[in-house]
């Protein structure tokens, strides 16, 4: 696996796809900077090195050329995170492009205009790619967040760079992270899977079910599989045609060694709502009318003795509504459960969508091992699936 670190980018130019699709808000300033803070090392390490550096990104979903969506808005927020006067250029390819690259001295970082206000980006279009690739002598994939898509410069532009080309800090540490949960962590691993709904965990699970000793489940999902028992779950979510697949889970976890740990208690509200009535009762007799919106004490405890003795932990999904206060105390005591472990030597892998959010919202996000930067790229590589701008770089 090639990294930025096989490379001396003295005298070079680096191209290099990062992920800069921050959040703005209505006057335009950057909401959350945690994107760009992560570009920050590989950018560093090509100027250290004597090298300057061409970045280009997307920033929303354009249609077209359209100025919102300009990362002439983020320039400012990218020189100060990384010391040094960013230069901008108007257009991501052609002569303008080109001109600005040609004047690039080592020592010098220059932004792109987004890509996607050309729709041969996501389109994935050679030609394109090839406009891209003359903007750079060597291309540095470090865009973990669009590693999960076939685009010109996520992906297709490598072909240019057959010799020249390497993953980022960033995509390197992410690459790790995962390797260490699902191929080389040390036993006993341990995945957390909380949501929503089972159907869009379903290829998680069958992919992680090789790899792990134990799966916890959590969040809505929990009640698909207690109704699967026959259990009574009120008027809590449940997947109804999944419930066959839910008892399938559980005998295939059996058949693997694989001991899956329910909730054993729900707090209990009767309206899905912050300040609804709440009751805690066993999560196999909520009475109807009531419904399980996040996991009891009991439940916190057992699974907390659980993350205490593992030495790989996987956490992706809430355990319950944690963006109703009332309902974030089993989230958050999860995530207590796996800083201590994490202090006490486990390596903690947070990854996916929600679970990101709620461990910035809690502050668990420096107690963790690693927190993932990409939410779809991270949940396919859950699912066992090569992911385009990775392959590109190892082809
Ligand atoms: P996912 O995107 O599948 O990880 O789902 C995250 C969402 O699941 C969050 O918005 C949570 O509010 C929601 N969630 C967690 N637990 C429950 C529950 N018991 N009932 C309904 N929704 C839940």
């Amino acid at each position: 696996m090639k990294t930025l670190n096989d490379f001396n980018f003295k005298g070079k130019k680096a191209l290099i796809r990062v992920d800069f699709n921050v959040p703005l808000n209505n006057e335009f300033v950057v909401t959350d900077e945690t994107r760009i803070r992560a570009a920050k090392p590989t950018i560093i390490k090509v100027l250290e090195d004597g090298g300057s550096c061409v970045l280009m990104s997307h920033l929303g979903r354009p249609k077209g050329a359209q100025e919102e969506y300009s990362l002439k808005h983020i320039v400012s927020t990218v020189s100060q995170i990384i010391g040094v006067e960013v230069k901008f250029v108007e257009n991501c390819v052609g002569e303008a492009a080109e001109k600005a690259v040609a004047q690039l001295e080592d020592g010098e970082v220059l932004l792109l205009e987004n890509l996607r206000f050309h729709d041969e980006e996501t389109a994935g279009d050679t030609h394109f790619a090839a406009q891209l690739a003359k903007l750079g002598d060597i291309y540095v994939n470090d865009a973990f967040g669009t590693a999960h898509r076939a685009h010109a410069s996520t992906a297709i532009i490598a072909e240019n760079f057959p010799d020249n080309k390497c993953f980022g800090l960033l995509l390197a540490t992410e690459i790790e992270s995962i390797n260490k949960v699902m191929d080389t962590g040390e036993s006993p691993v341990t995945a957390i899977l909380g949501g929503a709904k089972v159907s869009s965990k379903i290829t998680i699970i069958d992919n992680i079910l090789d790899k792990i000793d134990h799966l916890i489940i959590g969040g809505g999902m929990t009640f698909t599989f207690i109704k699967a028992q026959g259990g009574n779950i009120g008027n809590s979510l449940v997947e109804d045609d999944k419930l066959d697949l839910a008892r399938e889970i559980m005998e295939q976890a059996k058949a693997k060694n694989v001991i899956i740990h329910l909730p054993v208690d729900a707090v209990v509200a009767d309206a899905f709502e912050n300040q609804a009535n709440t009751q805690v009762v066993e999560v196999a007799q909520i009475p109807d009318g009531w419904m399980g919106l996040d996991v009891g004490p009991k439940t916190q405890e057992k699974f907390a003795e659980v993350i205490g003795l593992s030495k790989t932990i996987l956490w992706n999904g809430p355990l319950g509504v944690f963006e109703m206060p009332n309902f974030a105390k089993g989230t958050i005591a999860l995530g207590d459960a796996i800083a201590e472990a994490t202090k006490q030597g486990a390596f903690s892998l947070v990854g996916g969508g929600d679970s990101v959010a709620a461990v910035k919202q809690f502050g668990f996000e420096d107690k963790v091992s690693y927190v993932s930067t990409g939410g779809g790229a991270m949940l396919e590589s859950l699912e066992g699936k090569t992911l385009p701008g990775i392959a590109a770089i190892l082809a």
